[in-house]
Parts: structure tokens; sequence; C-alpha cells
């Protein structure tokens, strides 16, 4: 059996990390939340423009920052709107995906 090597705090993260997202959205309400969402995104978009511009350490760290940021504020949107709905959604748009994947490997090899 493979140690467990994540510290105290990882493994309260983990355990905990969908009460986490549940007490975010009752303690700070949907409405602010949705303004942190637009937030993130918007600095995801950014460190990803500077990223474009220079690819160094710094501007790869920052968009890994932004994509966490951003991870945490999607898992916070599917409690305010519907995980239902977005669920199916994203089974729609992965098919799609692989359609195109498909498509495109059978022209790219045939
Ligand atoms: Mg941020």
């Amino acid at each position: 059996m493979k140690e467990d090597t994540r510290s105290s705090e990882e493994k309260y993260v983990d355990k905990h990390e969908k009460e986490l997202y549940k007490r975010a959205v009752k303690y700070w309400g949907p409405g602010l939340q949705i303004e942190m969402m637009i937030e993130e995104a918007s600095e995801l978009i950014h460190a990803l423009q500077k990223y474009k511009r220079h690819k160094d350490e710094d501007t790869t760290m920052h968009v890994c920052e932004e994509i966490a940021d951003t991870q945490i504020m999607i898992n916070q949107m599917a409690l305010i709107f519907s995980k239902e709905d977005i669920k199916i959604w994203r089974y729609q748009k992965l098919r799609r995906l692989t359609e195109h994947i498909i498509n495109y490997l059978g022209r790219s090899t045939g």
C-alpha cells in the first residue's frame, strides 16, 4: 500500500473540499461569489495573455495560480446553478469534442 505523504492541511482540504465550497456560497452569498467568479476568470484571461507575450517561470506559475482560483470558483458556481444541467452540457460538449477528434484523426491518418 502506498504511503500517504500529504500534509494534515492537504488531507483536511481534500476531505472537506465540497463542504468549503458550500460554506463559501452560504457565507458570502451567490451574488458576491458570482462577482468573484467574474474577477477570477478575468485574472486568468490576463495571466494567459501575459504568458502568450512572455513565457517564463513567473508567467507559467501565475497561469497555474489563476487556473486554481478559477476552478475553485467554478466548483462554487456548480452549487449556485444546476449541477445536473452543467453535467448534461459537459457530456454533450465532451461528446462533440470526441467527434471532432475522431474526425480530425480520421482525416490526418487516412
Ligand atoms: Mg486570482
